[in-house]
């Protein structure tokens, strides 16, 4: 979803998808890109002022402490993970969004953010009844997915027997 018209160019080859403004990276850069600006941040100390072992959680971190980089680079995410949500909630008019992964870390402080930007930003009816919960799973979410996914293959086939060869690759008999 292209929300920026000239943003950062994405690696599907695009320029300025939502995911450009709401990945573990882009929250990253924000925080990184204001310390190199000058800004003073407890990020900054919590990796010794090597900025490329910057993190989420270390962000999360910082931000719980009140440090001002660390919340403006989670509300500006926080912005736009909304507007992206309030575009899909137009298209689709979902009962319930829910998110995980590393940034369901950081819930806390996107939360506010999308819950105002869902306010202004989707039709009215849908924005009123709209839920936008965390996933139980947390920062496990994706990979539990996964996981639930290759069982359900598995188990809805009893009498296929997966095996993988040398390579890796999966086979039956
Ligand atoms: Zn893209």
């Amino acid at each position: 979803m292209t929300l920026m018209l000239d943003g950062e160019p994405c690696h599907c080859g695009n320029r300025g998808c939502w995911e450009t403004l709401v990945s573990q990276g882009a929250v990253i850069k924000r925080a990184r890109k204001a310390i190199e600006s000058g800004a003073s941040s407890q990020v900054s100390d919590l990796v010794e002022h090597r900025l490329e072992r910057v993190t989420v959680p270390l962000i999360v971190q910082a931000a719980e402490e009140g440090d001002p980089v660390a919340l403006q680079a989670l509300q500006e995410t926080g912005l736009y993970l909304g507007i992206g949500i309030a575009n899909l909630i137009n298209a689709f008019n979902p009962e319930l969004v829910v998110f995980g992964g590393v940034l369901s870390l950081a819930s806390p402080f996107l939360l506010p953010a999308i819950q105002q930007a869902i306010g202004s930003r989707s039709l009215a009816q849908s924005s009123q009844t709209i839920r936008v919960e965390v996933s139980t799973h947390g920062r496990d979410a994706c990979v539990i997915g996964c996981i639930a996914l290759v069982l359900h293959d598995i188990l809805s086939q009893p009498t296929l027997t997966l095996r993988a060869d040398a390579e890796g690759r999966l086979s039956s008999p």
